[in-house]
C-alpha cells in the first residue's frame, strides 16, 4: 500500500516530558500569554508577551509585578481577579465593554494600558481562564492578550469622520440633529427646559470677497474655537452649515440662554478680526455674529422643529435689526 505523504501522527514530543513540552508550547505561542499560580505569582510569561510589554520573562517570573508591565499604578489583571475570586470588581476596574462575552468561568475585558516599559499606550483585549486540576481545584489562571490599538484608532477615526465637521472640528450637522432629538426626548421625560442658539456670521460673503475663501475658512475656525470656549460640558456646538453654528443648551432657561448668547456675541467681537474691504466698512469694522435663541419646555404637543423654527426666526430678527446682536422670542415654547 502506498504511504501518504500527508499522514498525521501524534508522536510524543522528543526529549521533553509532558509538562516541559506544554510550557515550551505556551512560550512559543504567537499570542501574548502569561500564567499566574495560586499565589498570583507569574509562572509563565511567553515570548509574545515579552514583545508586547517590553518586559523580559526573567524580570517578572516568580513575582507579583506583572501589573507594572501594563500600568503606572497598581491595577489587578483579569487573572488576578479570577484567582482572588474578585470577579465582581471587573466592571468597575474595566468599564469598557469587551467585544465578545466571556466563556463560563472566564473573564474578558478591554482597556487602554500605559505600557510603561514600551512607552506607548496600547488598547488591549484580555481573556483570563482558570486551569483546574483533576479534582476541580483552581491551580493556575492563563491570561491571553490581543493588541487592538490599530482597530481602536481606526474606529475612532471613523467616528470622528461621521460626527465631526472637517474644517472646524465641531460636531457636524448629522451629530447636531441626533443630539437635538436625544436632548428633546430627555427634556420631555425630565420636564426640563431645552434651549437652542442659532449663530450666523455677519456679512460673511463680503469677508470672503475681501480675504479669499481660505481667509474665510480661517475666520470660521477662529469663531468655532471662540464659541466652543463659552460652553459647559453638556452643551453642544455644531457647524449647522456654511457660516452658521448651532448651540444646544440642555436644561437651560431662556434667561440663561440669553446670557450665553450675549457671551458668545461679545467673545466673537473681541476676537478683533478686521472686517472691511476698503470701500465698505462692515458694522463695527470687526467680524461679528448675530444670534437667535429659543427655549422649549418640551411637551407632547410641541416639536423639536418648532424650537428650530423659533430660533431661526429670532436670528432673522437679529439680522433685520442691524446684526451683531442677540434676539429672543417673547416666551418659551410650551
Ligand atoms: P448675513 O449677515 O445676512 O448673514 O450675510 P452673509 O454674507 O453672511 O450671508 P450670505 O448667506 O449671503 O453668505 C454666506 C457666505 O458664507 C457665502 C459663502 O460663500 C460663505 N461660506 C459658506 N461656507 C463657507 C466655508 O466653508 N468657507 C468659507 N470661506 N466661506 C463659506
Ligand atoms: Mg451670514
Ligand atoms: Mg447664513
Amino acid at each position: 500500500m502506498p504511504s501518504s505523504r500527508f499522514q498525521c501522527h501524534a508522536t510524543p514530543a522528543p526529549a521533553l516530558h509532558n509538562g516541559a513540552f506544554a510550557t515550551r508550547l505556551m512560550e512559543m505561542l504567537a499570542v501574548p500569554t502569561f500564567v499566574l499560580d495560586t499565589g498570583c505569582r507569574v509562572m509563565i510569561w511567553n515570548k509574545a508577551c515579552e514583545r508586547l510589554t517590553g518586559v523580559a520573562a526573567g524580570d517578572v517570573i516568580g513575582t507579583r509585578d506583572h501589573w507594572r508591565s501594563f500600568h503606572q499604578s497598581p491595577v489587578p489583571t483579569l487573572a488576578d481577579l479570577l484567582m482572588q475570586n474578585r470577579c465582581d470588581e471587573l466592571s468597575q476596574l474595566y468599564p469598557l465593554p469587551a467585544i465578545h462575552p466571556a466563556e463560563d468561568g472566564a473573564l474578558c475585558a478591554e482597556s487602554w494600558c500605559d505600557m510603561p516599559r514600551v512607552g506607548t499606550r496600547r488598547y488591549l483585549a484580555a481573556d483570563a481562564s482558570p486551569i483546574h486540576d483533576d479534582g476541580g481545584a483552581m491551580v493556575a489562571v492563563v491570561q491571553t492578550l490581543r493588541d487592538m490599538t490599530d482597530e481602536k484608532m481606526a474606529q475612532a477615526a471613523l467616528e470622528q469622520l461621521a460626527t465631526r465637521d472637517g474644517l472646524t472640528g465641531l460636531a457636524n450637522r448629522r451629530c447636531f440633529d441626533d443630539t437635538l432629538h436625544a436632548e428633546w426626548t430627555r427634556a420631555l421625560r425630565q420636564q426640563q427646559p431645552l434651549s437652542l442658539l442659532m449663530v450666523d456670521v455677519d456679512n460673511f460673503k463680503a469677508y470672503n470677497d475681501a480675504n479669499g475663501h481660505l481667509g474665510g475658512d480661517e475666520c470660521l475656525k477662529r469663531i468655532a474655537r471662540a464659541v466652543s470656549s463659552e460652553m459647559r460640558a453638556n452643551d453642544l456646538v455644531a457647524r449647522y452649515g456654511g457660516e452658521e453654528f448651532a448651540v444646544i443648551l440642555p436644561n437651560q432657561s431662556l434667561k440663561g440662554a440669553a446670557i450665553v448668547a450675549e457671551r458668545i456675541r461679545s467673545r466673537v467681537e473681541r476676537l478683533n478680526l478686521p472686517h472691511c474691504d476698503g470701500a465698505i466698512h462692515h458694522g463695527s469694522g470687526h467680524v461679528t455674529v448675530s444670534i437667535g435663541a429659543a427655549t422649549a419646555i418640551a411637551a407632547a404637543d410641541t416639536s423639536v422643529q418648532q424650537l428650530v423654527a423659533i430660533a431661526d426666526a429670532a436670528l432673522y430678527r437679529a439680522k433685520h435689526m442691524g446684526r451683531n446682536r442677540i434676539s429672543l422670542p417673547l416666551a418659551e415654547v410650551r
